[in-house]
């Protein structure tokens, strides 16, 4: 089996992770997860729950540069689809649609692993995870340009009161508060 990225060297095997032997590149140092391969790895895991939402978003991470380079699968030729991760030097995981066979570039799988992705990789290529991923993303950076703006005080304080204010039935009467106080300056 050809590496699908570099084209140069046969794939030889990897245990990359306690029971899960991959297919690997001496050249790019990339890596082909069979898809048996990696439903047998996930099914030993037992009854594993995904996260909802990846955590640790913002870690650093070398990224190959064959990561944007289009691929076929080296099992049955089909062109792998991506899915973006979006960290903070973002990635993409290439995945075959026939075999479901997984490609990681060099480093990817251990940022997956990371990132606690790497037992639901075939989830980043579902449009509703990677929504999810982007509000979750939305939300963190509003926060993040909050205690910028405000401090770390008052921005912890602003996000408390704006919880309670949204769960209090007459959230709004206080809203309507506020803007006279801040917006209006009536006393
Ligand atoms: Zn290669
Ligand atoms: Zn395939």
């Amino acid at each position: 089996m050809k590496c699908p990225k570099c084209s140069q060297a046969e794939l030889s095997d990897r245990e990359i992770s306690p029971g899960l032997t991959a297919k690997h590149c001496i050249e790019c140092k990339g890596q082909w997860l069979p898809a048996d391969h990696y439903e047998t790895w996930k099914a030993q895991h037992g009854s594993f729950i995904p996260p909802e939402i990846p955590m640790g978003l913002n870690i650093e991470f070398g990224r190959s540069d064959l990561d944007t380079r289009a691929a076929l699968c080296p099992e049955c030729s089909r062109y792998l689809s991506r899915a973006k991760v979006k960290i903070k030097t973002p990635f993409f995981v290439d995945r075959c649609p026939q075999c479901g066979g997984i490609w990681c570039d060099y480093g990817e799988w251990e940022a997956l692993t990371q990132l606690g992705l790497n037992t639901c990789i075939e989830r980043l290529f579902e449009p509703k995870w990677q929504d999810q991923i982007r509000q979750k993303q939305q939300l963190r950076s509003e926060h993040e340009a909050m205690i910028e703006k405000m401090g770390v005080d008052l921005a912890d304080r602003l996000f408390a009161l704006a919880d309670d204010l949204a769960e209090h039935p007459h959230g709004e009467y206080a809203l309507a508060y506020l803007m006279r106080k801040v917006v209006y300056k009536n006393e």
